[in-house]
């Protein structure tokens, strides 16, 4: 009987069988002709990283674990002991916690660019620079990159642009096509979308960096297993529609909390009062994304009686389920900076942060409205 299916199965293995010694050469001879382990490739893994290189336009990809391992092996990409690579202050608290506490032990040093002087490198840069990490859409203040001018930017110093794309997800902007070397994804957020992953993907804009990346994945063990790929690849099949739905009940959502008193300020790129708006519109096909972030009064007991009395905004610390949630910068993904970096980002007692789902809108609205009232 030979069997058809619509979807690719799982392939729950961790090794291949060969029938004899001319099998086993094939493998080595015509890369991609077969499987042998599933830690150099599975077929489901294979899936989902060559599902979101097409989508981001690559010429080469690999699944990961998780996001984090997605960005060790973006670095490790270009980088080696002696090296200094540049990071953009707003950035996700684990990739400075990767940076300062491990990659500085294997003799990678960093340098934080604050967000103002993202296009004017010169000053940080030194000879030993190799890359400047940065997100199209920061957190948690939604501050957006322009990733053309950081490319021509990075590209004049002789750097690599990375971009973790994850906050907007290829829907709203693929890195890659405005000049960046390397864009990579949390997949347990949008591509994934339903809050059950855990997963990363790193994708080149050139073959022999892909290539590279193959052989990080494969030295460090960054694997994702089959289970998680192919869950990821469901998620994605509905990314598109569900970025839609997600922009467009952020902007409603953004709208509404801006009228509110007791609201100190959005932040939102599809708000006409975001600083890069113009920018965010054009960059990001008119599609602003699911997150945003709010300030209520700098007091932690109102910042309580609003997570307390919220129904459909469960205090969940991640981000861009289907299923809407918040979270709470000052307390989890900006835990750890010192009281100085906190400040100087503007992550105060009264900032929450919002991830929007895809619920009939009215729900979300009517929800804030008596979580807001108190
Ligand atoms: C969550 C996240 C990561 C880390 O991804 P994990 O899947 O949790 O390892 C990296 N970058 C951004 C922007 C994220 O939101």
């Amino acid at each position: 009987m030979e069997i058809h299916p619509k979807i690719t199965p799982i392939y729950q293995t961790s090794v291949f069988k060969f029938d004899d010694l001319n099998e086993l050469e094939q493998y080595f001879g015509e890369p991609g002709s077969r499987y042998m382990y599933s830690r150099n490739g599975n077929p489901n893994s294979d899936e989902l990283a060559e599902a979101v290189n097409k989508l981001e336009g690559g010429a080469g990809a690999i699944a990961t674990g998780s996001g984090m391992a997605a960005i060790f092996a973006a670095l490790l990409a270009f980088c080696q002991a002696g090296d200094h690579v540049l990071c953009a202050a707003d950035i996700y608290g684990g990739s400075s916690s990767l940076l300062n506490a491990e990659l500085s032990r294997m003799g990678i040093t960093v340098t934080y660019v604050p967000f103002e002087q993202l296009y004017d490198l010169g000053q940080y840069v030194q000879p030993t620079t190799r890359l400047l990490l940065a997100e199209t859409l920061s957190n948690p203040l939604l501050r957006v990159a322009d990733l053309r001018q950081l490319a021509t930017e990075c590209h004049k110093h002789g750097l690599k642009l990375v971009v973790d794309n994850t906050f907007a997800s290829p829907i709203i902007t693929k890195p890659l096509g405005l000049g960046a070397d390397i864009t990579l994804h949390s997949v347990t957020k949008y591509i994934s979308g339903h809050s059950d992953v855990t997963a990363g993907v790193v994708v080149a804009a050139d073959a022999e960096v892909a290539a590279r990346l193959k052989q990080i994945g494969m030295h460090y063990g960054l694997t994702l297993s089959p289970m998680e790929s192919w869950l990821a690849v469901r998620g994605l099949k509905t990314l598109r529609l569900r970025v839609r739905e997600h922009s467009h009940n952020a902007l409603a959502i953004a709208r509404f909390l801006q009228e509110q008193p007791a609201v100190r300020a959005v932040y939102y790129p599809g708000l006409e009062g975001h600083p890069q708006h113009a920018l965010a519109k054009e960059q990001g096909q008119g599609l602003f994304g699911g997150m945003m972030s709010f300030r209520l009064a700098d007091d932690a007991a109102v910042v309580n009686g609003f997570m307390q009395r919220c129904q459909r905004f469960p205090f969940a610390p991640s981000l861009a389920g289907v299923d809407s949630s918040l979270s709470y910068p000052l307390g989890t993904s900006h835990r750890y900076l010192t009281a100085e970096q906190q400040q100087d980002l503007d992550i105060t007692v009264g900032l929450i942060r919002l991830s929007v789902g895809i619920e009939p809108v009215e729900e979300l609205l009517n929800d804030l409205q008596q979580a807001l009232k108190g």
